[in-house]
């Protein structure tokens, strides 16, 4: 920890780490102090002090009897007592008796000078309306000094911010982060800039203040800005958005001033605001709640201090969202985070190299093979990577071996995809049928499909929550477009699930319920965005989303109803067409199934080959012609061929074009 902790320590005595008690106490003590002090609002008390020994508490009959004997000056009547005056100066108090109604006309009889008294005071009665919120806020005060506390901040921790603020000399290099080539060559700049600023400043070279990383989690981010701060030797400061957004108003804006103080202190640095959209949301967007003084006044500030130094002052702010179309165009003006750079998700040679840098650290046997890893693992980030090789490495230990095998790496992989296996989770016989029927269709369908992804596994071992089964299929290279038939065909390899249920046990259950909705959304998105259909033609009906996803911005529909109501037909009759084929084909390779379902029975696993085997001797057995387009063979030649294939395949684009 750090110094100021320390000496935040020495003053830390009993109180202030118990504000609840500090206050109680104080609250105690101020109320009993007042209503000894003010007393009730009885006119007598003017004198109390001098007089307490002249008061005497009577018994009702006692102070009537006090009346008649006409002894009695002045009476009071309270709520629930009577405070009466005699003529040598005596205090006699007495509890009232609600149901005399007589008292009255017997004060009035005696001529006694009589009234009434409220017997709270405005000190007392606005203290007791006072004394539940004073608790709530106490309470309150409490709970959020000790999760600032927990933080790293104090209670009421607005003065001492700074302490949020860690800055660090990180060693991490360009060459730790792997995959993004272009992202690190544009920010190749600003490690120059860091580190010579004064040839930069000479030339009068206008230098980006504020870099946006866009990307989505996981995709080395962070990383990169720690490489940018370790290739040019200065102190990252790092933030979260978030930490920003305090319970108190104006907490936030002071901490974004002492960061901003410190980094231009410690010039050349780099100031590093993660998730800077909890910050920086749009205005606009962000009305439901009624606005956010918070979050605009840390904006605010944020967006003063950016505008407040030169380009000249070696400070560079990285800033890391993955949904830069929700942010405030104030914060993308120039001068701000004007310039934006994509850290995408890497492709296969990207997740080659990121699988490279993270087996550096970790003994792994010559038997792996990280090509395969790298091509089962499209669409994971480069974080889920680095955690296939260390869960690799953890089952590794378990097993005691020496080394990481690509068995474990596989294992590893199959967990990240499809969750963590739980094989503890019993499925009943009846369910464990279901499924087995369930994801035997679908692959059959993967293989007997033109365009369809081959299967790599198959599984009737529950994982995570919610899959019961699941078909892992092979991408065999990344898919940046797909063409027409080949949507088709995830439409059928989708519907084959359903398909074999009502094929083969004469009944559908609600397993299939999310490939029902990803075959619509196929089939909706060739009518709407990519005019594949004659339903619209050409015609786009929706705009297709931002590619970072998780902008969730609302469509506004912009075709009419007519169109709605054709497209909505289109999708089901051609749900109903492709079902139609596809329970023929189940029909035609009945057997397939019945014997890709005995041995997921036997071994709940089986990969790919085995299932290509199981139809490949079904289709001759019967004298069928192959649907199975390519032989196990044939697909390990193509992914050799893959590079070669690359410059071809552009080539056949350009001319069918
Ligand atoms: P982000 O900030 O984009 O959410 P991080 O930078 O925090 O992602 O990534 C988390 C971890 O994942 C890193 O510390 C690193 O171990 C690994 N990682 C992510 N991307 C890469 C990459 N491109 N190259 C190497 N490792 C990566
Ligand atoms: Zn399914």
């Amino acid at each position: 920890m750090s110094k100021q902790n320390s000496n935040d320590d020495k003053n830390n005595n009993f109180f202030n780490k118990n504000p609840l008690i500090t206050f109680a106490i104080f609250s105690i003590v101020i109320i009993m102090l007042f209503k000894g002090l003010v007393g009730d609002g009885s006119a007598f008390n003017a004198n109390n002090g001098t007089s307490t020994s002249r008061s005497k508490q009577v018994s009702y009959s006692e102070f009537k009897g006090l009346i008649e004997s006409k002894s009695l000056s002045k009476v009071e009547i309270g709520q629930s007592y009577i405070k009466a005056k005699s003529a040598d100066g005596m205090i006699y108090t007495t509890r009232l008796i609600p149901g005399d109604v007589n008292l009255v006309s017997l004060l009035d009889s005696k001529g006694i000078d009589y009234s009434g008294f409220s017997e709270t005071n405005w000190f007392t009665e606005m203290f007791g309306w006072l004394f539940p919120f004073l608790l709530i806020i106490g309470i309150w005060m409490f709970f959020a000094g000790r999760m600032q506390k927990s933080m790293g901040g104090g209670i009421l921790g607005m003065g001492n911010s700074k302490k949020m603020i860690n800055s660090e000399k990180p060693d991490t290099k360009f060459d730790d982060v792997a995959g993004v080539e272009e992202a690190k060559e544009e920010v190749q700049e600003i490690v120059d800039f860091l580190k010579y600023p004064a040839r930069y400043v000479e030339i009068g070279a206008k230098i980006p203040k504020g870099v946006l990383l866009v990307g989505s989690p996981g995709t080395g981010k962070t990383l990169l800005a720690k490489a940018v701060a370790g290739e040019a030797d200065v102190p990252f400061f790092s933030v979260n958005g978030s930490s920003f957004i305090e319970m108190f108003v104006g907490v936030g804006a002071a901490r974004v001033r002492d960061l901003f103080e410190q980094a231009k202190k410690d010039a050349p640095s780099i100031i590093f605001i993660d998730e800077i959209d909890a910050i920086g949301k749009s205005r606009a967007a962000g009305g439901m709640m009624g606005g956010n003084d918070e979050r605009e006044q840390t904006l605010n500030q944020l967006l003063a201090e950016m505008d407040g130094f030169g380009t000249d002052t070696p400070v560079i702010i990285l800033a890391a969202t993955n949904r830069p179309e929700v942010l405030d165009a104030a914060l993308l003006r120039p001068g701000r985070f004007d310039r934006q750079v994509l850290v995408d998700k890497p492709d296969f040679e990207g997740r080659v190299k990121i699988l490279k840098v993270h087996m550096k650290s970790v003994k792994m046997d010559d038997d792996v093979e990280i090509d395969e890893i790298a091509r089962l693992t499209a669409g994971l980030a480069g974080a889920d990577l680095a955690n296939i090789i260390n869960e690799a490495a953890l089952l590794a230990g378990r097993k005691s071996q020496k080394t990481v095998k690509q068995s474990d790496l596989f294992e590893s992989v199959e967990r990240a995809i499809a969750g963590l296996a739980k094989k503890s989770r019993r499925i009943n016989p009846k369910e464990k049928k279901i499924v087995a029927y369930h994801e035997s269709g679908h692959a059959l369908l993967a293989e007997t499909t033109d365009g369809a992804k081959k299967v790599s596994k198959v599984s009737i071992v529950p994982r995570g929550l919610a899959a019961l089964g699941y078909t892992l299929n092979k991408p065999e290279e990344d898919r940046f477009m797909m063409q027409r038939f080949e949507m088709w065909a995830e439409v059928d390899v989708l519907l084959g699930g359903r398909a074999a249920e009502e094929v083969f046990i004469g009944e559908i259950s609600t397993g299939a319920g999310n490939d029902l909705e990803r075959s619509t959304d196929i089939i909706k998105s060739m009518v709407q965005t990519y005019g594949m259909t004659d339903v619209a033609g050409l015609m786009v009906l929706e705009k297709s989303r931002q590619s970072f996803i998780g902008g969730g911005q609302q469509a506004t529909r912009e075709y009419s109803d007519k169109m709605a109501e054709e497209m909505d037909n289109f999708i089901k009759s051609s749900l109903e067409e492709h079902y139609g084929s596809v329970i023929k084909r189940l029909e035609e390779y009945k057997g397939a199934i019945e014997n890709m379902v005995e041995l997921l029975y036997e071994k709940e696993n089986i990969t790919g080959d085995e299932v290509r085997e199981i139809i490949v001797n079904f289709e001759k057995e019967n004298n069928l012609k192959s649907k199975v387009i390519e032989s196990v063979n044939e697909i390990k030649e193509e992914l050799k061929e893959d590079a070669k294939m690359v410059k071809k395949d552009v080539k056949d684009e350009d001319q069918t074009s």
